[in-house]
Protein backbone atom coordinates (compact mmCIF):
# COMPACT_ATOMS: atom_id res chain seq x y z
CA UNK A 1 0.00 0.00 0.00
CA UNK A 2 2.59 2.75 -1.18
CA UNK A 3 0.56 4.91 -3.41
CA UNK A 4 -1.21 8.14 -2.01
CA UNK A 5 -4.08 9.27 -4.02
CA UNK A 6 -5.26 12.76 -2.97
CA UNK A 7 -9.47 13.06 -3.33
CA UNK A 8 -12.71 14.29 -2.46
CA UNK A 9 -14.72 13.52 0.60
CA UNK A 10 -17.94 15.40 2.03
CA UNK A 11 -16.42 15.62 5.76
CA UNK A 12 -18.17 16.74 9.15
CA UNK A 13 -16.91 19.12 11.13
CA UNK A 14 -17.49 19.47 15.07
CA UNK A 15 -17.55 23.90 15.40
CA UNK A 16 -18.50 23.35 19.31
CA UNK A 17 -21.16 21.58 19.18
CA UNK A 18 -22.28 22.96 15.78
CA UNK A 19 -22.03 19.93 13.23
CA UNK A 20 -21.17 21.25 9.43
CA UNK A 21 -20.38 18.60 6.78
CA UNK A 22 -18.28 19.76 3.43
CA UNK A 23 -15.88 18.98 0.60
CA UNK A 24 -12.77 18.82 1.25
CA UNK A 25 -9.43 17.08 -0.32
CA UNK A 26 -8.05 14.32 1.59
CA UNK A 27 -5.43 12.12 0.60
CA UNK A 28 -5.44 8.26 1.13
CA UNK A 29 -2.77 8.60 3.54
CA UNK A 30 -5.48 10.16 5.60
CA UNK A 31 -7.22 6.41 5.55
CA UNK A 32 -7.46 4.00 8.05
CA UNK A 33 -5.33 0.46 7.87
CA UNK A 34 -6.97 -1.89 5.95
CA UNK A 35 -6.68 -5.32 3.63
CA UNK A 36 -8.26 -3.23 1.14
CA UNK A 37 -7.98 0.47 -0.76
CA UNK A 38 -11.32 0.87 -2.78
CA UNK A 39 -12.25 3.81 -5.25
CA UNK A 40 -15.72 4.63 -4.75
CA UNK A 41 -18.59 5.16 -7.18
CA UNK A 42 -21.69 5.39 -5.63
CA UNK A 43 -22.55 6.09 -2.13
CA UNK A 44 -26.33 5.46 -0.55
CA UNK A 45 -28.16 7.74 2.10
CA UNK A 46 -29.17 6.24 5.03
CA UNK A 47 -30.85 7.39 8.44
CA UNK A 48 -27.73 6.93 10.40
CA UNK A 49 -25.64 9.18 8.08
CA UNK A 50 -27.75 11.79 9.05
CA UNK A 51 -27.23 11.14 12.79
CA UNK A 52 -23.55 10.76 12.10
CA UNK A 53 -23.35 14.09 10.39
CA UNK A 54 -25.72 15.81 12.75
CA UNK A 55 -22.92 14.72 15.50
CA UNK A 56 -24.77 11.91 17.02
CA UNK A 57 -22.04 10.57 19.17
CA UNK A 58 -24.15 7.09 19.59
CA UNK A 59 -22.88 6.76 16.08
CA UNK A 60 -19.56 8.27 15.34
CA UNK A 61 -17.58 9.45 18.51
CA UNK A 62 -14.67 11.91 17.07
CA UNK A 63 -15.15 14.31 14.20
CA UNK A 64 -14.07 15.97 11.79
CA UNK A 65 -15.50 12.20 10.05
CA UNK A 66 -16.30 11.07 6.64
CA UNK A 67 -20.12 9.34 6.91
CA UNK A 68 -21.15 7.16 4.66
CA UNK A 69 -22.62 3.29 6.15
CA UNK A 70 -22.49 1.87 2.51
CA UNK A 71 -20.29 1.91 -0.42
CA UNK A 72 -19.58 0.47 -3.80
CA UNK A 73 -16.76 0.44 -6.25
CA UNK A 74 -13.81 -1.33 -7.87
CA UNK A 75 -10.59 -2.44 -5.24
CA UNK A 76 -7.35 -0.63 -6.44
CA UNK A 77 -5.41 -2.28 -4.09
CA UNK A 78 -5.15 -4.72 -1.65
CA UNK A 79 -3.23 -7.25 0.38
CA UNK A 80 -2.82 -10.95 -0.76
CA UNK A 81 -5.98 -13.27 0.01
CA UNK A 82 -8.66 -10.36 -0.10
CA UNK A 83 -10.20 -9.55 -3.28
CA UNK A 84 -7.95 -8.47 -6.23
CA UNK A 85 -7.43 -5.55 -7.62
CA UNK A 86 -9.94 -4.26 -10.60
CA UNK A 87 -12.56 -6.80 -8.68
CA UNK A 88 -16.30 -4.73 -7.80
CA UNK A 89 -17.37 -5.17 -4.30
CA UNK A 90 -20.06 -3.66 -1.71
CA UNK A 91 -19.28 -3.29 1.90
CA UNK A 92 -22.38 -1.71 3.89
CA UNK A 93 -22.34 -1.63 7.87
CA UNK A 94 -19.76 -3.15 10.66
CA UNK A 95 -17.74 0.06 11.32
CA UNK A 96 -18.09 2.16 8.20
CA UNK A 97 -19.29 5.10 8.11
CA UNK A 98 -19.67 5.58 11.79
CA UNK A 99 -16.16 5.72 13.28
CA UNK A 100 -14.03 4.62 10.06
CA UNK A 101 -14.08 7.00 7.16
CA UNK A 102 -17.14 6.07 5.17
CA UNK A 103 -18.59 6.28 1.44
CA UNK A 104 -18.78 9.97 1.74
CA UNK A 105 -15.44 9.94 0.29
CA UNK A 106 -14.38 8.67 -3.21
CA UNK A 107 -11.63 6.58 -1.28
CA UNK A 108 -12.01 4.09 1.53
CA UNK A 109 -9.57 1.49 3.04
CA UNK A 110 -11.34 -1.62 5.07
CA UNK A 111 -10.70 -4.55 6.38
CA UNK A 112 -11.53 -7.65 3.58
CA UNK A 113 -13.94 -9.08 5.94
CA UNK A 114 -16.09 -6.42 5.10
CA UNK A 115 -16.08 -6.93 1.01
CA UNK A 116 -19.14 -8.34 -0.61
CA UNK A 117 -18.28 -9.70 -4.03
CA UNK A 118 -20.53 -7.89 -6.49
CA UNK A 119 -23.38 -10.05 -7.79
CA UNK A 120 -23.41 -10.86 -10.99
CA UNK A 121 -24.66 -8.66 -13.54
CA UNK A 122 -24.71 -5.33 -11.18
CA UNK A 123 -22.76 -2.30 -10.74
CA UNK A 124 -22.26 -0.23 -8.14
CA UNK A 125 -25.05 2.38 -8.72
CA UNK A 126 -27.68 -0.77 -8.64
CA UNK A 127 -25.95 -2.09 -5.67
CA UNK A 128 -26.73 1.53 -3.79
CA UNK A 129 -29.85 1.82 -4.80
CA UNK A 130 -30.60 -0.84 -2.76
CA UNK A 131 -27.59 0.19 -0.11
CA UNK A 132 -27.90 -0.94 3.46
CA UNK A 133 -31.59 0.14 3.82
CA UNK A 134 -32.16 -2.91 0.53
CA UNK A 135 -30.87 -5.25 2.40
CA UNK A 136 -32.27 -4.57 5.81
CA UNK A 137 -35.53 -5.00 3.98
CA UNK A 138 -34.67 -8.09 2.32
CA UNK A 139 -33.28 -9.22 6.12
CA UNK A 140 -36.48 -8.42 7.15
CA UNK A 141 -38.61 -10.05 4.35
CA UNK A 142 -35.83 -13.37 4.83
CA UNK A 143 -36.92 -13.41 8.50
CA UNK A 144 -41.12 -13.37 7.59
CA UNK A 145 -40.35 -16.03 5.41
CA UNK A 146 -38.06 -18.50 8.10
CA UNK A 147 -41.00 -18.06 10.20
CA UNK A 148 -43.45 -19.89 7.29
CA UNK A 149 -45.32 -16.36 6.38
CA UNK A 150 -47.20 -17.21 3.04
CA UNK A 151 -49.15 -14.65 0.77
CA UNK A 152 -52.42 -17.54 1.90
CA UNK A 153 -52.30 -16.45 5.69
CA UNK A 154 -53.61 -12.56 4.71
CA UNK A 155 -52.14 -8.82 4.60
CA UNK A 156 -48.75 -7.82 5.77
CA UNK A 157 -48.37 -4.27 6.92
CA UNK A 158 -45.47 -2.09 6.22
CA UNK A 159 -44.64 0.58 8.51
CA UNK A 160 -42.39 3.53 7.22
CA UNK A 161 -43.45 2.85 3.91
CA UNK A 162 -41.83 5.19 1.73
CA UNK A 163 -39.06 5.25 3.81
CA UNK A 164 -35.69 3.95 2.20
CA UNK A 165 -36.22 0.40 4.31
CA UNK A 166 -39.99 0.40 3.97
CA UNK A 167 -40.65 1.02 0.24
CA UNK A 168 -37.97 -1.70 -0.74
CA UNK A 169 -40.06 -4.14 1.79
CA UNK A 170 -43.20 -3.27 0.17
CA UNK A 171 -42.09 -3.80 -3.05
CA UNK A 172 -40.14 -7.58 -3.00
CA UNK A 173 -43.25 -8.32 -0.76
CA UNK A 174 -45.41 -7.36 -3.38
CA UNK A 175 -43.91 -9.23 -5.67
CA UNK A 176 -43.49 -12.38 -3.64
CA UNK A 177 -47.31 -12.07 -4.26
CA UNK A 178 -48.68 -10.68 -0.53
CA UNK A 179 -51.27 -8.08 -0.28
CA UNK A 180 -49.31 -5.19 1.05
CA UNK A 181 -50.92 -3.06 4.03
CA UNK A 182 -48.22 0.35 3.43
CA UNK A 183 -48.70 2.32 6.71
CA UNK A 184 -47.32 6.03 5.64
CA UNK A 185 -47.52 9.48 7.07
CA UNK A 186 -47.00 10.86 3.47
CA UNK A 187 -50.69 11.13 1.65
CA UNK A 188 -49.16 12.28 -1.28
CA UNK A 189 -46.84 9.15 -1.81
CA UNK A 190 -50.12 6.72 -1.95
CA UNK A 191 -50.19 6.72 -6.08
CA UNK A 192 -45.72 6.16 -5.85
CA UNK A 193 -46.70 3.03 -2.94
CA UNK A 194 -49.04 1.65 -5.16
CA UNK A 195 -46.77 1.64 -7.79
CA UNK A 196 -44.52 -0.56 -5.67
CA UNK A 197 -47.29 -3.02 -5.42
CA UNK A 198 -48.96 -1.84 -2.12
CA UNK A 199 -52.30 -3.25 -2.25
CA UNK A 200 -53.83 -0.03 0.21
CA UNK A 201 -52.33 2.75 1.99
CA UNK A 202 -53.06 3.50 5.44
CA UNK A 203 -52.12 6.24 7.30
CA UNK A 204 -50.19 6.40 10.65
CA UNK A 205 -53.59 6.51 12.42
CA UNK A 206 -54.20 2.57 11.97
CA UNK A 207 -51.35 2.58 14.41
CA UNK A 208 -52.71 5.36 16.83
CA UNK A 209 -52.38 4.63 20.44
CA UNK A 210 -55.71 2.78 21.91
CA UNK A 211 -55.32 1.93 25.60
CA UNK A 212 -57.54 -1.80 25.03
CA UNK A 213 -54.75 -4.66 25.72
CA UNK A 214 -56.06 -6.03 22.26
CA UNK A 215 -57.47 -5.24 18.80
CA UNK A 216 -58.77 -6.49 16.04
CA UNK A 217 -55.92 -8.78 14.28
CA UNK A 218 -55.82 -7.10 11.05
CA UNK A 219 -52.17 -8.73 9.84
CA UNK A 220 -50.81 -11.64 9.28
CA UNK A 221 -47.35 -10.58 9.22
CA UNK A 222 -45.96 -7.12 9.08
CA UNK A 223 -42.35 -5.44 9.04
CA UNK A 224 -41.97 -2.55 11.40
CA UNK A 225 -39.22 -0.07 10.49
CA UNK A 226 -40.13 2.83 12.65
CA UNK A 227 -40.67 1.12 16.39
CA UNK A 228 -42.02 3.26 19.42
CA UNK A 229 -45.28 3.76 19.87
CA UNK A 230 -47.15 2.47 16.50
CA UNK A 231 -45.08 -0.72 16.89
CA UNK A 232 -46.65 -1.23 20.35
CA UNK A 233 -50.35 -1.11 18.23
CA UNK A 234 -48.95 -2.90 15.49
CA UNK A 235 -48.21 -5.67 17.99
CA UNK A 236 -51.77 -6.04 19.34
CA UNK A 237 -53.06 -6.41 15.29
CA UNK A 238 -51.34 -9.12 14.58
CA UNK A 239 -53.33 -12.74 14.19
CA UNK A 240 -52.34 -15.72 16.06
CA UNK A 241 -49.07 -17.31 14.89
CA UNK A 242 -47.80 -14.17 13.17
CA UNK A 243 -44.72 -12.08 13.05
CA UNK A 244 -43.18 -9.14 12.89
CA UNK A 245 -39.57 -8.25 11.74
CA UNK A 246 -38.69 -4.67 13.36
CA UNK A 247 -35.30 -2.92 12.11
CA UNK A 248 -35.94 0.86 13.25
CA UNK A 249 -36.36 3.26 15.80
CA UNK A 250 -37.30 6.76 13.89
CA UNK A 251 -40.71 6.71 16.35
CA UNK A 252 -38.98 6.03 19.36
CA UNK A 253 -36.42 3.62 21.19
CA UNK A 254 -38.99 2.20 24.32
CA UNK A 255 -41.12 -0.59 23.55
CA UNK A 256 -44.15 -0.29 25.63
CA UNK A 257 -46.18 -3.32 25.40
CA UNK A 258 -47.72 -6.26 27.26
CA UNK A 259 -47.25 -10.21 27.03
CA UNK A 260 -50.70 -10.30 25.93
CA UNK A 261 -50.10 -10.46 22.02
CA UNK A 262 -47.11 -13.08 22.96
CA UNK A 263 -49.66 -15.57 24.94
CA UNK A 264 -52.46 -14.79 23.85
CA UNK A 265 -51.66 -15.01 19.93
CA UNK A 266 -48.43 -16.50 20.12
CA UNK A 267 -46.54 -13.82 17.76
CA UNK A 268 -43.05 -13.84 17.29
CA UNK A 269 -41.25 -10.55 17.36
CA UNK A 270 -38.04 -10.94 14.78
CA UNK A 271 -34.96 -8.83 15.48
CA UNK A 272 -33.35 -7.24 12.57
CA UNK A 273 -29.47 -6.20 12.60
CA UNK A 274 -27.44 -5.67 9.10
CA UNK A 275 -24.66 -4.54 10.41
CA UNK A 276 -22.78 -6.82 12.69
CA UNK A 277 -24.07 -10.21 10.90
CA UNK A 278 -21.64 -12.50 8.89
CA UNK A 279 -20.34 -11.33 5.69
CA UNK A 280 -21.82 -14.37 4.53
CA UNK A 281 -25.41 -13.82 5.82
CA UNK A 282 -25.43 -10.24 3.29
CA UNK A 283 -24.04 -12.43 0.60
CA UNK A 284 -26.82 -14.37 0.76
CA UNK A 285 -29.28 -11.79 0.94
CA UNK A 286 -27.40 -9.22 -1.83
CA UNK A 287 -27.80 -12.45 -4.44
CA UNK A 288 -31.88 -12.71 -3.80
CA UNK A 289 -31.77 -9.01 -4.00
CA UNK A 290 -30.22 -9.24 -8.08
CA UNK A 291 -32.22 -12.00 -8.42
CA UNK A 292 -35.53 -13.30 -7.50
CA UNK A 293 -36.03 -10.51 -4.94
CA UNK A 294 -35.28 -7.68 -7.70
CA UNK A 295 -37.16 -4.05 -7.14
CA UNK A 296 -37.07 -2.94 -10.82
CA UNK A 297 -39.53 0.06 -9.72
CA UNK A 298 -37.83 1.20 -7.10
CA UNK A 299 -34.54 0.68 -9.30
CA UNK A 300 -35.94 2.65 -12.12
CA UNK A 301 -36.68 5.84 -9.37
CA UNK A 302 -34.02 6.06 -7.50
CA UNK A 303 -32.54 9.68 -7.41
CA UNK A 304 -28.67 10.67 -7.63
CA UNK A 305 -27.29 13.21 -6.09
CA UNK A 306 -23.97 14.96 -5.92
CA UNK A 307 -21.54 15.70 -3.03
CA UNK A 308 -22.99 19.47 -2.90
CA UNK A 309 -26.38 18.23 -2.59
CA UNK A 310 -25.78 16.19 0.52
CA UNK A 311 -26.56 18.59 3.16
CA UNK A 312 -30.03 18.83 2.24
CA UNK A 313 -30.84 15.46 1.79
CA UNK A 314 -29.30 14.23 5.30
CA UNK A 315 -31.54 17.48 6.93
CA UNK A 316 -35.07 16.00 5.23
CA UNK A 317 -33.92 12.12 6.65
CA UNK A 318 -34.10 14.03 10.03
CA UNK A 319 -37.32 15.14 9.73
CA UNK A 320 -38.63 12.18 8.43
CA UNK A 321 -39.25 14.04 4.86
CA UNK A 322 -36.89 11.65 2.92
CA UNK A 323 -38.63 9.42 0.14
CA UNK A 324 -37.43 6.70 -1.87
CA UNK A 325 -33.56 5.89 -2.70
CA UNK A 326 -31.20 8.37 -2.98
CA UNK A 327 -27.94 7.28 -4.37
CA UNK A 328 -24.52 9.61 -4.22
CA UNK A 329 -22.70 9.63 -7.40
CA UNK A 330 -19.42 10.63 -6.80
CA UNK A 331 -18.65 11.65 -10.69
CA UNK A 332 -21.79 14.08 -10.48
CA UNK A 333 -20.76 17.45 -9.61
P1 LIG B 1 -36.25 6.71 6.30
O1 LIG B 1 -36.09 8.01 6.99
O2 LIG B 1 -35.98 6.61 4.84
O3 LIG B 1 -37.71 6.14 6.52
C1 LIG B 1 -38.34 6.13 7.74
C2 LIG B 1 -39.81 6.33 7.47
O4 LIG B 1 -40.48 6.19 8.71
C3 LIG B 1 -40.17 7.73 6.98
O5 LIG B 1 -40.03 7.87 5.60
C4 LIG B 1 -41.61 7.80 7.42
O6 LIG B 1 -42.37 7.06 6.50
C5 LIG B 1 -41.62 7.04 8.73
N1 LIG B 1 -41.48 7.92 9.89
C6 LIG B 1 -40.58 8.89 10.10
N2 LIG B 1 -40.74 9.46 11.30
C7 LIG B 1 -41.78 8.82 11.88
C8 LIG B 1 -42.44 8.95 13.12
N3 LIG B 1 -42.07 9.85 14.03
N4 LIG B 1 -43.47 8.11 13.39
C9 LIG B 1 -43.87 7.18 12.50
N5 LIG B 1 -43.27 7.03 11.28
C10 LIG B 1 -42.25 7.83 10.99
O7 LIG B 1 -35.33 5.67 7.10
P2 LIG B 1 -34.88 4.21 6.63
O8 LIG B 1 -36.00 3.57 5.91
O9 LIG B 1 -33.55 4.25 6.01
O10 LIG B 1 -34.67 3.49 8.05
C11 LIG B 1 -35.80 3.17 8.83
C12 LIG B 1 -35.33 2.78 10.21
O11 LIG B 1 -34.58 1.57 10.13
C13 LIG B 1 -34.42 3.79 10.90
O12 LIG B 1 -34.72 3.86 12.26
C14 LIG B 1 -33.04 3.21 10.69
O13 LIG B 1 -32.14 3.64 11.69
C15 LIG B 1 -33.34 1.75 10.79
N6 LIG B 1 -32.39 0.89 10.13
C16 LIG B 1 -31.97 -0.20 10.83
C17 LIG B 1 -31.10 -1.07 10.27
C18 LIG B 1 -30.73 -2.30 11.02
O14 LIG B 1 -29.73 -2.95 10.66
N7 LIG B 1 -31.48 -2.67 12.04
C19 LIG B 1 -30.50 -0.82 8.95
C20 LIG B 1 -31.10 0.30 8.25
C21 LIG B 1 -31.98 1.13 8.85
P3 LIG B 1 -43.91 7.39 6.19
O15 LIG B 1 -43.97 8.89 6.03
O16 LIG B 1 -44.20 6.63 4.95
O17 LIG B 1 -44.71 6.96 7.39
Amino acid sequence: MTTNTEFKAWRVEDHNGDYHGSEQTLSTADLPEGDVLIRVGYSSLNYKDALSASGNKGVTRSFPHTPGIDAAGEVVESTPGSPAPGSQVIVTGYDLGMNTAGGFGEYIRVPAAWCVPMPHGWDSRTAMIYGTAGLTAGLCVQKLLTMGATPEQGKVAVTGASGAVGSVAVEILANLGFDVVAVSGKADHTESLKALGAKEVVGRDALAEDKKPMLKPTFANAIDTVGGAPLAELLKQIQPGGSVSICGLVAGVPLNTTVLPFILRGINLLGVDSVEIPLADKEAVWEKLSGEWKCPTTEASAKDISRSELDSALKAFLKGKSSGKIVLDHAKS
